[in-house]
């Protein structure tokens, strides 16, 4: 069999996400998630005929916010489309999305480009509810039209992607920037988020896309990495045998890993998109989108190059902290509350110790226990500048974690801060000499010995002595 080439798999993902306004897309009609279903609805939005749409200003101001986060051009003229399909989720037989000008086009988040992102009404909610709603016989459905006519925003993305749990991140930090901007809670079991992927592989090196599947409706990002994953199989396992991927919409079941076809090619919609008559277009003026950005919050990408270009973490922990708006408000009141500590060791204790402390004691998020970032802060410093061990530092964080209180006080109490140095210097006096085996072997070189002397110490101090400043003055002590 010849050997067969290695395949690249390439993503593009599509968002479309809830937009928080008041009241409609087209209508007044209230947004309320959970209302009594079909209490928010009117001519407009149940399809009447006659009844004429009128556009959110609210919903086009919070996608001009989105597009520029995003670092898309704002059209300064886009119009609205009919794209025409019958399903009862749609009394009106169409949706009004844009076509070929969205308002937003062009730019980038991370490491991947934005195609593009348009303004559209999302369609109303149905239940399949099987054999207990079964009417003549057969299963029903029911229609919630509250959610028909809710604004959304879609954002379609370049083919960018080269790997599933890629694609996770990125929609984790997109989810995290939306939820910034404060356009929408991009609650993805409220569904006010849902992905679509978009799947094919190529030969590694080859420039050009193969064909594509697509994964709809999922509505978890680990879901939807899954789901990617197994697609990628499907098609190397597809073309490893000489066959051919054909263009369809799958689903995919988390519970059985398994992947379904929806539709293929052949039966693909044709929406016969044309402009909506009943519609103005949408002409932002050039002051008015300046404004908007003006206003614009720092977002977790900026603050992320911030946090490696003017505090010097390294890319990982800069990610960490600054994709989690509630951790990097954190450590930045940290870092401020000890301006004499480097940021990089803050960045170290907030991400790693508070991290594991907070999660060992059952808080869902690290900047929710009982330990302030001050106090955080403090812990940083009296282990940085050897006024505690790190064992001893550790031990305070957990207690601070658990009960809060002042560092210093509470380091008094726990007696952490009795083993300073002249006390160290004689524990490990003792060690050597209960270890004169192993003493010898390190003066001889063999430097692996030591551990049974640092072993000593640890007993002795109970952990809490300082691993570095412990060596240090064994080797010191036995004149090394
Ligand atoms: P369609 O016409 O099927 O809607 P688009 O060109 O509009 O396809 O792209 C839809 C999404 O699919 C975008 O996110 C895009 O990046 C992605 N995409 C397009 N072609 C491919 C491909 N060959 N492999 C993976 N993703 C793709
Ligand atoms: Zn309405
Ligand atoms: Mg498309």
């Amino acid at each position: 069999m010849p050997e067969s080439p290695d395949y690249e798999p390439v993503i593009g993902l599509e968002i479309h996400i809830q937009l928080q306004t008041e009241t409609k897309m087209f209508c007044g009609c209230k947004l309320e998630f959970g209302a009594e279903p079909n209490t928010h609805t009117c001519p407009v939005c149940l399809g009447h005929p006659g009844a004429l749409p009128m556009t959110n200003e609210q919903a086009v101001e919070y996608a001009i916010r989105v597009g520029l986060a995003l670092g898309c051009e704002i059209a300064p003229r886009s119009i609205f489309h009919r794209k025409n399909y019958f399903y009862p989720d749609n009394p009106k037989a169409y949706q009004i999305s844009q076509y070929d000008i969205p308002i937003c086009s062009g730019g980038r988040l991370g490491d991947v480009r934005i195609h593009r992102a348009h303004l559209e009404e999302d369609a109303a909610k149905l239940t399949h509810v099987g054999e207990s709603g079964r009417i003549h016989g057969s299963d029903a459905s029911l229609v919630d039209f509250n959610r028909g006519g809710t604004p959304l925003i879609e954002i379609v993305t370049e083919p960018d992607i080269h790997d599933p749990a890629e694609a996770r991140e990125w929609l984790t930090l997109l989810r995290e920037t939306i939820r910034q901007l404060g356009v929408s809670d991009v609650n993805m079991e409220e569904g006010s988020l849902r992905a679509d992927g978009n799947v094919s592989i190529r030969p590694v090196g080859s420039k050009e896309l193969g064909v594509k599947t697509e994964l709809k409706n999922m509505n978890s990002f680990r879901f939807l990495e899954r789901g990617i994953a197994a697609e990628i199989e499907r098609q190397k396992a597809i073309v490893a045998s000489g066959g051919r991927v054909e263009q369809e919409t799958l689903h995919f079941d988390p519970a059985s890993g398994s992947l379904t076809s929806l539709r293929s090619k052949e039966e693909a919609h044709d929406y016969r998109y044309f402009p909506e008559p009943d519609l103005l277009p949408l002409a932002p003026s050039p002051e008015h989108v300046e404004e908007v950005r003006a206003s614009l919050p720092e977002l977790p990408a900026e603050r992320r190059v911030r946090y490696e270009s003017e505090l010097g973490l390294s890319p990982d922990a800069a990610k960490l902290l600054a994709y989690d708006a509630a951790l990097a408000s954190f450590y930045e009141e940290a870092v401020a509350a000890e301006p004499d500590v480097d940021p990089i060791v803050v960045a170290n204790w907030v991400t790693g110790e508070l991290v594991a402390a907070s999660r060992e004691a059952g808080f869902e998020h690290p900047a929710e226990t009982k330990a302030d970032a001050a106090g955080v802060g403090a812990v940083a410093r009296m282990v940085d500048g050897k006024e505690i061990s790190r064992g001893s530092g550790r031990e305070l964080l957990a207690e601070l974690v658990a009960n809060g209180g002042d560092p210093a006080e509470v380091s008094e109490r726990l007696g952490l801060t009795s083993d300073d140095g002249d006390d160290l210097a004689a524990i490990v006096a003792a060690a050597i000499e209960a270890q004169p085996d192993a003493a010898a072997k390190v003066k001889a070189g063999e430097g692996k010995a030591i551990g049974a002397i640092i072993g000593v110490v640890m007993r002795e101090t109970k952990g809490r002595a300082d691993g570095g400043e412990a060596t240090r003055l064994i080797r010191e002590q036995l004149g090394l």
